[in-house]
This record gives structure tokens, sequence and C-alpha cells, in this order.
């Protein structure tokens, strides 16, 4: 079983959350259609630490970014999630 550090609500349980899969920095929007591709068909991250968003859905019904350790499943970081656009 997970515990999760929701920086709102503090420790809780995975089974509070939705996983929303892995938190992606999106492209800028002039970007062609083969680099958005990329952005979200890429393969597969080998194991290891790996920033996630999650929602909190049994708490304060917010989005968090979790980085978790896909290895260990050890919780490296929470925190709200930040706006990441690409820049050319
Ligand atoms: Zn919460």
């Amino acid at each position: 079983m997970l515990l999760i550090p929701c920086p709102h609500c503090g420790l809780r349980d995975e089974g509070e959350f939705t996983y929303g899969g892995p938190a992606r920095t999106l492209p800028a929007l002039d970007q062609d259609t083969q680099v958005w591709r990329d952005a979200f068909f890429a393969g597969q991250k080998p194991p290891g630490p790996m920033t996630e968003l999650w929602y909190h859905t049994s708490g304060c019904e917010s989005w968090i970014e979790v980085t978790r350790d896909t290895a260990t499943h050890d919780i490296l970081n929470s925190n709200t999630p930040q706006s990441k656009v690409d820049t050319p």
C-alpha cells in the first residue's frame, strides 16, 4: 500500500487518490505534429524516479505532482502542479 503526501492534506492512503499518469512537459504550441506525437507517445521510461499526476478524489479534490521511484515505489517529493511549456 502506498502512502502519498498530499501538500494540502498530509500523508494519505493511495486509495483516496486517482492516478493521472506521468506528468509531461508539453511542447510549444508552434511545434509540428511529430514533436507533439513524440511528447505523448514516446517509449516507456526505464524504472526509476518519475513525476506523476494524482488527483485527491477523497480529500481536497486537487491535482498534485508526485515524484515516485517506479522501481522501489518510494515517494521522493510531492507538490502542486506547475504549468510547464517548452520554449523553442
Ligand atoms: Zn489533498
